[in-house]
């Protein structure tokens, strides 16, 4: 599904021109996300999913969020994510010889995703 210019800029403006994962300011080059994903992996094996070309299913997102997100559902993203902390612990000597000397905090907060705080600003209005 390729939007319109009109639901490009409906799109932009559901969450204020933010991201709607990590709710950084989306620049000129941002993505429209399926929010649940048309292609993803089931059992091994690719399951489309083309009612999900649906401008209800849309999100806006920046470039890394949509890339990261990839065609995981949201709670495999989520859980995705939470582990990064411990691939970067894991296999990353910078980080942890940077959190030795205190310049990376862990928070051991969960991933929280900015339209989970905010609500979308043009769901649930007439
Ligand atoms: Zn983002």
């Amino acid at each position: 599904m390729r939007l319109t210019k009109k639901q490009r800029i409906e799109l932009h403006a559901k969450f204020a021109g933010r991201c709607a994962y990590c709710g950084c300011e989306l620049g000129d080059r941002w993505h429209a996300d399926h929010f649940e994903p048309v292609i993803r992996l089931a059992d091994e094996r690719v399951a489309e999913q083309p009612a999900n070309h649906a401008m209800g299913n849309m999100m806006p997102a920046c470039a890394p969020c949509n890339i990261s997100k990839g065609r995981q559902t949201l709670e495999g993203w989520r859980q995705w994510l939470s582990g990064h902390i411990n691939s970067l612990n894991s296999y990353t000597p910078i980080y942890r010889i940077a959190k030795a000397y205190g310049l990376i905090v862990e928070t051991g907060k969960p991933v929280v995703f900015h339209f989970e705080t905010v609500g979308s600003l043009t769901h649930g209005q007439a």
